[in-house]
């Protein structure tokens, strides 16, 4: 049985009276922690909350752009790295389209404490979050209060107001995969409707573990035996289940002045379901919002305008991978052929994924931000 590290019960304790923060952010994921790192050596108090310990529950198969990775310090974490992409369709056994940049898949657990250790003074806490008032966030251990909330909490959305998503009515798609250890030297993907009709299967290889997994567009269609078949023919064992619902439509990043990044916001990437990379570089961007607040360089509203804007500036790309998306179910047989052997060609698999990646591009990640300096040596200084 795995350890649970998470206090339950008894052992969570309820929040001291007052458990205020300057800023509150709400999943201590991708997203969520970006946004903390962000705001390191700014003074204010920064309240990171989850469900989990930092790192303890592992949402996805944990690959990717190695230049992210990199420049956000988090390189220690790699586990192993891929310069192109295996594609299988039923009419073709191996296609590999070249990549102008590489993907690395990376152990979850040492990515977050990597991350939090980037925080400097941030504060981190497991709490349940279950709803909001105004500023006010309510959890299983009480409320608390902060000018500013972060809702990083993934596809629910759970600080938003009226009701959150629920599949199968809400824009979600799904995915299942399985952990058996073994190794492998290459980043797959099969496209093919014997696995599933809306989506596509994977294998991602980290070191000396196989992330195997199946994603549907659909959030109706059923994963677990399209996964169980996958695993049974690349000659694997179903261990070590995850899976989860994915958004594969931009939501609004604000909204009744709740701050809102990753999957919460809907930066989750249509067809390809990346939404690691894309919580990054929202999380950056809005961590820089906030620290601009903080520092009295701007207020609360410019910080909400601002960063809406910059999220929404990016929909009309979300919205041409969307139709990308969209249009896969139709694509099966001699059209996604053509296109699986056309990717192949350097050239153009260098073009199409070089524009991907500028989507979100590696650059937007900076150093984090330097360390306080002690009061006493300031003020010595
Ligand atoms: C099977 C699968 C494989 C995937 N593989 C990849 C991949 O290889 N590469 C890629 O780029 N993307 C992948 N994705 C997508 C990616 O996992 C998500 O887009 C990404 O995790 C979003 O990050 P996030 O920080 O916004 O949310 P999450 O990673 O979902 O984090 C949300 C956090 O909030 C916490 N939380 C949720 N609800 C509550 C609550 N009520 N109270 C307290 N805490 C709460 C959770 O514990 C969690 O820590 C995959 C998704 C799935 C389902």
């Amino acid at each position: 049985m795995p350890v649970r590290a998470t206090k339950r019960g008894a052992a969570r304790v309820p929040f001291q009276t007052g458990a205020d923060a300057d800023v509150l952010i709400c999943g201590a994921s991708f997203a969520g922690l970006t946004v903390a790192r962000e705001l390191r050596s700014t003074g204010a108090r920064v309240l990171v909350l989850d469900r989990y310990e930092i790192g303890e529950r592992q949402t996805s198969a944990c690959a990717a752009p190695t230049e992210w990775l990199r420049n956000l310090g988090l390189a220690a974490s790699i586990r192993q790295t891929f310069g192109s992409l295996l594609v299988h369709t039923p009419a073709i056994e191996r296609a590999r389209w070249p990549l102008p940049w590489t993907f690395s898949t990376f152990d979850y657990k040492h990515l977050c404490e990597l991350l939090f250790d980037q925080t400097g003074e941030a504060e981190f806490d497991t709490a349940k979050v279950e709803s909001r008032t105004g500023n006010t966030v309510l959890t299983d251990r009480g409320e608390v209060s902060a000018p500013l909330i972060v809702d990083a909490l993934g596809w629910r959305r759970v600080l938003g107001p009226g009701e959150n998503f629920q599949p199968p009515d809400a824009p979600l798609s799904r995915g299942l995969e399985v952990h058996p250890a073994g190794t492998g030297d290459d980043l797959e993907l099969w496209i093919d409707p014997r696995y599933v009709n809306a989506g596509y299967g994977w294998s991602f290889p980290a070191r000396d573990e196989v992330r195997i997994g199946v994603g549907s567009f659909d959030p109706r269609d059923p994963v677990k035996q399209p996964t169980l078949r996958l695993v049974d023919d690349v000659g694997q064992e179903p261990k070590g289940y995850q899976g989860n619902w994915i958004p594969h439509r931009l939501r609004p990043a604000t909204e009744d002045g709740v701050f809102f990044v990753g999957d919460s916001a809907g930066h989750c990437l249509p067809l390809t379901a990346e939404g690691i990379r894309t919580a990054f570089y929202f999380g950056v961007a809005l961590g820089r919002e906030l620290r601009a607040v903080v520092e009295g360089r701007q207020d609360r509203a410019a910080a909400l305008g601002r960063y809406h804007a910059f999220s929404g500036s990016h929909r009309w790309k979300y919205e041409m991978i969307y139709a990308a998306q969209q249009s896969i179910r139709h694509l099966h047989g001699r059209p996604l052929d053509t296109l699986a052997r056309v990717f192949t060609r350097r050239k153009i698999s260098h073009w199409a994924f070089g524009h991907y990646l500028e989507i979100a591009p590696p650059q937007f990640a900076v150093p984090a931000p330097p360390a306080a300096v002690p009061a006493e040596r300031a003020m010595a200084a």
